[in-house]
């Protein structure tokens, strides 16, 4: 295979469109130039299945099926990389592409890019704007502060409203392409903004997006679903409950690194996990609610620790809450609740349980009205008008648990 030109090619999906970040390759060090030629070939990928496909889906797309969408000079930005963008893309949609320099005859690539809807998957800058604006939306008790770091050292803020002394944690995105920040924000808002009265009775506490680099990583185009952290760790593996035991769901392993869901090499490696610790130990919520799932959305399927099954008082305190939030989404009389036993050694429910003894869930799918436009989250499909819909029932499922706590 010839040497080529371009040294690393990566893509970034940003506002709804696609930039191309070019670098040089050796071939090309000696080349001082601030404008090189390049080509820019694109293939839209309609195939592609997020949660079904990963990285090798983009291995065997061929750069000869694909288009050549530019033939022409980028010039250097930021003293550094060529930037190609492109603006006609459509969110939800996936592309590879490929870049060659003007004499290379087999170009660089692909890179595969989802270009991802702003409001569905909101960016770390978002996140805590939207933060920003709620605190300064309320006026009751209220705090927005930081409870740890990322890997990649973001600092990761969690929002306190309402009365501290008895509040509901709500966890986001633990695992990165799954739910959280748009779901549980934009509740708290609707919450601050008509039912103030309900935070003086029970509290709220946020912390939105805990695996927040790879979540970034999402909103930003990467289009496999991610789970784990950027050290390779499921987050909810990595927590001090039971950690030795070894876990095999979906086929995987929880002791390979490699696994998808890799618990990390001790209880709490990880920078997320200590954060989520220090979040709960300092505001000691009276019930703890994770968003889970995919792209953005959760249903009110509630999974609890394992370890809790033969525990009925917890299971009474659970169902408690479990009716409550289901009310949001469903006639709870008609079409039941679901709770079950699902949530293994080192997750949040887990810990929460383990350490306080409260209701504790990790929230997972389950249909509400139309299950075919629904389960689109399950493949990335989440439309603007689905969050909006999903927002909602979050909203009256929260509003009835702060009601019944
Ligand atoms: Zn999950």
């Amino acid at each position: 295979m010839a040497r080529k030109s371009i040294r690393f090619l990566r893509g970034k999906s940003e506002d709804g469109i696609v930039r191309l970040y070019i670098e040089r390759g050796s071939l090309l060090y000696d080349n001082n130039g601030d404008r090189l030629h390049f080509r820019i070939y694109r293939k839209k990928e309609d195939a592609f299945e997020q949660g079904n496909d990963y990285y090798e889906y983009f291995d065997s797309i061929d750069f000869k099926d694909a288009e050549l969408i530019y033939d022409g000079p980028l010039d250097k930005e930021e003293s550094y990389y060529f930037i190609y963008t492109d603006r006609n893309v459509k969110p939800l949609d996936t592309y590879a592409y490929w870049v060659a320099y003007k004499d290379d005859t087999i170009p660089a690539g692909p890179v595969g890019i989802t270009v991802r809807h702003p409001d569905v998957w909101w960016t770390f800058e978002r996140i805590n704007q939207e933060m920003e604006k709620i605190h300064s939306l309320y006026r009751g008790p209220k705090s927005l502060e930081p409870y740890g770091y990322s890997t990649r050292k973001k600092v990761l803020k969690g929002l306190v409203l309402g009365n501290k002394e008895r509040c509901i944690a709500l966890i986001g995105a633990v695992h990165a392409g799954e739910s959280g920040p748009e779901l549980f924000l934009r509740a708290a808002e609707y919450i601050v903004k008509n039912r103030p009265d309900l935070l003086e009775k029970t509290g709220l506490a946020i912390l939105p997006s805990v695996n927040a680099d790879c979540r970034e990583d999402m909103a930003t185009g990467t289009p496999q679903y991610l789970r784990c952290n950027p050290n390779g760790v499921d987050l909810n593996r990595n927590f001090d409950a039971n950690w030795d035991t070894v876990d095999l769901m979906y086929g995987l392993n929880t002791t390979i690194h490699g696994s998808i869901t890799y618990r990390g090499p001790f209880p709490e490696s990880e920078d997320e996990t200590k954060a989520v610790v220090n979040f709960l130990h300092k505001v000691r919520p009276r019930a703890v609610f994770c968003g889970h799932c995919l792209s953005s959305i959760c249903g009110d399927c509630f999974l609890t620790s394992k370890d809790s099954a033969n525990d009925t008082a917890y299971k009474d305190e659970c169902m408690k809450q479990v009716t409550a939030y289901s009310a949001g989404f469903r006639d709870v009389e008609k079409e039941g609740t679901l709770l079950r036993y699902g949530t293994t050694a080192g997750s949040v429910p887990a810990y929460v349980y383990k350490k306080f003894g409260i209701p504790a869930f990790d929230m997972e799918y389950r249909t509400v009205k139309d299950d075919k436009k629904e389960r689109a989250c399950v493949i990335g499909k989440t439309t603007p008008e689905l969050l909006n819909e999903y927002t909602e029932y979050h909203t009256k499922g929260i509003m009835n648990v702060m009601e019944v706590l």
